[in-house]
């Protein structure tokens, strides 16, 4: 097996026993991306140079001593470019700090390599909305890799990364996971902090990992979990051991199959591939008990009320004053802020701009924002329900698998719409992952990978990790 093929902990043995060197592992990454990833375009930057010295320095003695991970391009590395795959910050913008995530990378041996393609501002289902380039599925260059994390999911399911981290405000790591046939995991709310991730919808946003296996994921979670003084909303509570928890089966634990999760829309091959891991589950001695989330039917409008309102004061911040681009001979200031801003956002992100200034604006805040706050704690409510019942539930990540290019790129209703099964994990602030359960036969092509979606109750990562590895083919 290629060492960009194999997993952390293959990888980290490997490096224990000195067969394998970590500038190996770099070298080899390198020489993938240069020969495949022109076709996939996983990557938008990687510095080699950088990696490599911090390869050659690398304390192998670490949880993740000498791993290159890739970060998504909307997490801070210092000194590195930053795009959030927009022209906004395409221009030279380089970070001037560590995302505590790429810190705790750094501090548990790991070395950041590469920086992945994403939509714009992390707005989007396919990585479509990038600015920058296109990012294909390795499984079919013809189709989406999903999105938002997009290069993320490509680039460690087309053995160009070992991991990477990506974030997730309505699905993005779990959707582009599941449609790459990898891991991804988005952690609950305040398991991780987000000093240093480019704030899209600041209640939502998690940074996760994806990965080749559950086993990897623990082992990522663990070096980036935990409180931070740079972030309030990070919680301040001890990070369980999570490999510790992963082989422990489960026998005894009631999973949950909720039936608005099954209903029409979602592609029947999906739907049998779901209720095979399930049954799976069932055969290693769970019980699958029927729940119901009754207010499901309302997330996709919660959440884009909730995230585009979020997003317009967070993207506030893009003035062309502080940060990147800045329009050539502004007329007055007016002028300056008005043209920095039309030339550097593109189409989605001015939507969901203007989108959430309106519901947040005096006459429609009562009628729309606050409703919607009101709508998220009953869809909140139902996951405390079902979680009294239920140790975790199963249900899709997506209603189809990926979708060819261009589909639908000039129909956001029906973009928004494919988020379905992903956003409700965010509004609850509860965790959730994806796991690889199989593939579809496409009617051209390669088949076409599908993931399972499993969530647990908030901070229970131990018991989704557990549940996710029983599941994993
Ligand atoms: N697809 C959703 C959106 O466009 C979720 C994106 C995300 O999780 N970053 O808002």
């Amino acid at each position: 097996m290629s060492l960009a093929s194999s997993s952390i902990s293959a990888l980290r043995k490997q490096l224990a026993a000195r067969e394998i060197t970590a500038v190996d592992i770099v070298d080899e990454l390198a020489a993938a991306i240069a020969a495949r990833d022109l076709r996939i375009g996983a990557y938008l930057s990687h510095d080699l140079a950088d990696a490599r010295a911090a390869a050659a320095a690398a304390d192998l003695g670490l949880p993740l001593g000498g791993i290159p991970i890739a970060l998504k391009d909307n997490i801070n590395a210092l000194g590195q470019p930053c795009t959030c795959g927009s022209r906004f910050l395409a221009t030279g913008y380089t970070a001037p700090y560590d995302a505590t995530v790429t810190a705790r990378l750094r501090a548990a041996g790991a070395i950041p390599f590469g920086r992945t393609n994403l939509d714009e501002f992390a707005m989007g289902s396919a990585t479509e909305n990038s600015a920058l380039q296109v990012t294909r599925n390795p499984h079919d260059l013809t189709r989406i890799p999903g999105g938002s994390s997009g290069g993320s999911a490509a680039a460690v399911a087309a053995d160009l990364s070992i991991a990477a981290l990506g974030s997730d405000t309505g699905g993005s790591i779990r959707q582009p996971a599941s449609h790459c046939g990898v891991v991804g995991l988005k952690p609950s709310y305040g398991r991780v902090s987000r000093y240093g991730l480019v704030a899209f919808a600041s209640s939502l946003d998690q940074i996760g990992p994806l990965t080749k296996s559950v086993e990897d994921a623990a082992l990522l979670l663990q070096a980036i979990a935990g409180a931070d003084p740079r972030d309030s909303t990070c919680l301040d509570v001890p990070v369980p051991d999570y490999s510790a928890e992963l082989e422990k089966g489960v026998a005894g634990l009631r999973i949950g199959i909720p039936k608005e999760y099954f209903g029409e829309g979602i592609d029947p091959a999906v739907r049998a591939l779901v209720e095979q891991a399930a049954q799976r589950l069932q055969a290693a001695g769970a019980e699958l008990v029927d729940i119901s989330l009754p207010h499901t039917e309302h997330a996709v409008a919660t959440y884009y009320i909730i995230a585009p309102a979020e997003a317009s004061s967070n993207l506030s911040r893009f003035d062309g004053i502080r940060y990147g681009k800045r329009a050539d001979a502004p007329a007055d200031l007016l002028d300056l802020y008005r043209r920095s801003r039309e030339e550097g956002f593109g189409p989605e992100v001015k939507r969901r701009i203007i989108l959430g200034t309106y519901v947040l604006s005096s006459g429609y805040y009562d009628a729309y924002y606050s409703r919607a706050q009101k709508v998220r704690t009953l869809i909140r409510r139902d996951f405390e329900n079902a979680f009294q019942q239920v140790d975790a539930i199963l249900t899709p990540v997506a209603p189809t698998p990926a979708r060819k290019i261009g589909e639908f790129s000039d129909d956001p209703l029906h973009e928004y719409l494919s988020d379905i099964f992903t956003l409700a994990a965010n509004l609850a602030g509860i965790c959730a992952i994806s796991v690889p359960c199989g593939s579809v036969p496409a009617e051209s092509g390669s088949p076409l990978p599908v993931g399972v979606q499993i969530l647990a109750p908030h901070l229970a990562e131990a018991t989704l990790l557990r549940v996710a590895r029983a599941a994993e083919l």
